[in-house]
């Protein structure tokens, strides 16, 4: 038999089928070398090989086999990222121990064997396991029943008067009451729910964009799809884009169907995750919530798969296996059958361009639910304000937020850079502190008291003196970071509850669930935070959102600067007047006139993102074309240099099927741990398969050991 491991040993291991036989799809354990690797059984024989020299498979796990649907998009998903199928497999089976037996546990039941003497406690003992329901207990039920010590049940078992047995635990189906009256939904909600209900019933794969401002019912629109898909006995997979918000949307699941989903993300504990995935497997976890991760589980019948925020970038998984979790799970439904709803207020332009084609559906919900409008935005310009050095709240955002003060609402302050500055330099000789390894600069946190570089997570004690000219206590700050800014308002809001919402800030999701439940109960007065608020978190009294620096990101030579920029500012605009009061959202920016401001400003978004799709679609960029980056990495320099040059020269796979080739160019940050990086990229037409003749092309000609090679297709990020 065939069998795929996670060991990249070419691809896939002959084996001798154990005695009882095997199946295509069933998981193993297989000997290699001297260890033992869990596998699956991919197909039959890979070549012709002795039957009497191939090891056997040393057992089947007993979980249910790999369905062939699962196979398929592992193998398609490897195809398209260039990721060995060995690399996939690993994906679905990082489980540790997942082939260890599931919960079980010790009870006890009488034998017929009489005690050899009897005391009170003895007997109360036999009478309780007698009276037991199935005539067996746990050690622990015993006790507290028959209120005996944990030594008088030791001595009935070793007269043999009881007997201990293992039961393995029978996992229980999550159980979900369907029939749950929900809110009563909005004529235009009710229209979208609808729709995404015939999707789930068709049983056939589609796209749906659900597309509505932060607060018009998304979620309560989506959860009568999911209602419909648990109904039809289907499993449904929804993904957020942030750990930390799961904590509201279970209590949103747990109130609407009346318990909570399973959840798979990093901070979920192993034996947790085990069952989840024993139960995903069996079909007793219908409805799954889970960070991107959560795609290579082992669904029985998947229906149904919702991609929360599916603009948000945190869907690229840029690391090890570089995938887009967005483009796999429309791979995944497309194979199995399933309907996809992605959600957002401000689309990524790829979904924007297929919706407008048609390719994806689209249900628009336009309103905000009951009485909150969309917040008032406005620009304050910078070049008119006169700010004393090293402070960034102008007098305009300062007394809206003393007006928000005084009436007990909320306000957020948005600056999307963590620590406390970005830069320090020396006074004396103009030197600026750098990391070691990196070509970054070191951000100075104070929560640490250190300097950070933000590429690699080293961190140093900020030095006495000056490491270029020695003066001493010469450096000095420069540039805010969301502690700067939080202790700027401190100062000028004393009265305030502050309350930093950053990562570095959060040292536990629980942690963050605290902050978040705080601040939604209106205990804090004032949030500074990044990123980490613009994502779909409610707060009810938050009326006013002050983005100190709205310029931040369209200075990048990105081609996707214009849009993240608009996606970012307009989300955190959703953040205000989600209630019942009105918001309000002043930009603080040096270019008013930008096109991109104005697009916010205008809340025109049809218009901003037309312009956007024609610009792109000019360049021939993403979606319209394709691009494929390539990072070579290694400690000689001139050896990866070397080594880029001559896979230039060797070219001929990419560039004979239309691809054009740019580079070798030193990457943007140039050194990374120590790392000297070249980059290449490949850039196409969409319609072109470039994955085959990349493959040809790399694996001719394959690198030095010393050299580290990451293909990245669809790259977002060009670092
Ligand atoms: P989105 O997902 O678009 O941000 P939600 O579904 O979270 O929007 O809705 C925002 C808030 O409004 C939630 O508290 C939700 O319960 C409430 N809401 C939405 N639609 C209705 C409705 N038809 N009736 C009552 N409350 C609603
Ligand atoms: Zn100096
Ligand atoms: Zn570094």
């Amino acid at each position: 038999m065939a069998v795929l491991t996670r060991v990249r040993l070419g691809q896939l291991l002959d084996y001798a089928a154990p005695p009882g036989g095997v199946q295509t799809g069933d998981y193993v354990v297989v000997p290699l070398g001297r260890r033992h690797e869990i596998g699956v059984v991919w197909a039959d024989a890979v070549g012709d090989i002795d039957e009497n020299r191939i090891k056997p498979i040393a057992s089947r796990i007993a979980v249910p086999p790999m369905r062939p649907d699962l196979m398929m998009f592992l193998e398609r998903a490897a195809e398209y990222t260039l990721t060995p199928l060995t690399a996939m497999f690993g994906r679905t089976t990082r489980l540790p121990a997942m082939n260890e037996r599931p919960r079980s546990e010790e009870r006890y039941h009488l034998t017929c064997t009489p005690p050899d003497r009897v005391t009170q406690a003895r007997d109360r003992v036999m009478t309780t396991l007698s009276a037991a329901q199935d005539g067996s207990m746990t050690a622990r039920e015993i006790l507290l029943a028959a209120k005996v010590s944990a030594s008088v049940l030791r001595g009935l078992e070793k007269t043999g008067v009881v007997e201990r047995s293992t039961v393995v635990l029978p996992m229980l189906a999550d159980d979900y009451d369907l029939g749950r009256a929900g809110i009563r939904l909005t004529e235009e909600q009710q229209r979208a729910a609808g729709n995404l209900c015939a999707g789930v019933q068709s049983r056939s794969f589609g796209v749906t964009l659900l597309k509505g401002v932060a607060g018009s019912g998304k979620t309560e629109a989506y959860l009568e799809a999911v209602r419909e898909t648990l109904q039809l006995g289907r499993q449904v997979l929804v993904l957020l884009p942030e750990i930390a918000l799961t904590s509201q949307f279970v209590d949103r699941v747990t109130h609407r169907f009346g318990r909570a989903p399973r959840l798979w993300h990093s901070a979920v504990s192993t034996p947790l995750k085990r069952d989840v995935w024993h139960m995903v497997a069996e079909g007793s976890a219908p409805l799954v919530v889970g960070a991107r991760s959560s795609l290579f589980l082992p669904f029985r019948d998947l229906g149904l798969i919702v991609i929360d925020e599916e603009h948000d970038d945190s869907y690229k998984q840029d690391e090890g296996t570089i995938y887009h979790a967005r483009d796999m799970a429309i791979y995944r439904a497309s194979i199995s059958n399933s309907l996809v709803i992605l959600t957002s207020a401000t689309p990524s332009l790829e979904t924007w361009v297929n919706a407008r084609s048609g390719k994806y559906r689209e249900e628009v919900l336009t309103s905000r639910f009951g009485s909150a409008g969309m917040p008032d935005m406005d620009t304050i310009d910078m070049r008119g304000e006169e700010l004393p050095s090293s402070t960034w709240i102008s007098e305009a955002l300062a007394s809206e937020i003393r007006n928000r003060l005084a009436c007990r609402e909320q306000s957020l302050l948005f600056l999307n850079r963590r620590g406390y500055a970005p830069v320090s330099v020396c006074r004396e000789c103009g030197h600026q502190l750098g990391c070691p390894d990196c070509d970054a600069r070191l951000v100075r946190h104070l929560l640490r008291d250190r300097l950070v570089c933000h590429q690699c997570g080293e961190s140093m004690a900020p030095p006495a003196i000056c490491p270029e000219c020695e003066a001493e206590g010469s450096m000095t700050l420069l540039g805010p970071g969301v502690e700067r800014l939080a202790e700027e308002a401190r100062n000028t809001f004393p009265d305030a509850t502050i309350e930093i919402l950053s990562s570095d800030h959060i040292r536990s999701t629980e942690h963050l669930r605290e902050s978040i439940r705080r601040i939604a109960a209106g205990t804090v007065d004032l949030i500074v935070g990044t990123q980490l608020v613009a994502k779909g978190h409610n707060f009810p009294r938050l009326t006013l959102v002050g983005v100190i620096d709205a310029d931040i990101g369209l200075q990048g030579g990105d081609y996707r600067a214009a849009e993240k920029t608009f996606q970012l500012v307009r989300q955190v605009a959703g953040r205000a007047g989600r209630d019942e009061l009105p918001g309000l959202v002043l930009l603080q920016t040096w270019r008013p006139e930008h096109p991109v401001i104005q697009a916010i400003l205008d809340g025109d978004d049809e218009t901003f993102w037309a312009t956007e799709a024609r610009e792109r679609e000019i360049a021939g960029v993403p979606p319209y074309g394709q691009y494929v980056g390539i990072t070579l990495s290694g400690r000689d320099v001139d050896a990866v240099h070397d080594y880029a040059t001559s896979l230039v020269m060797h070219s001929e796979p990419v560039r004979s099927v239309g691809a054009l080739l740019y580079g070798p160019a030193p990457a943007a940050i140039f050194r990374v741990r120590g790392m000297a990086r070249y980059r290449l990229l490949v850039h196409g037409e969409r319609s072109l398969r470039i994955q085959r003749a990349l493959r040809v092309w790399l694996s001719r000609h394959p690198p030095p050991s010393t050299i580290k090679v990451v293909v990245d297709v669809d790259p977002h990020r060009f670092l």
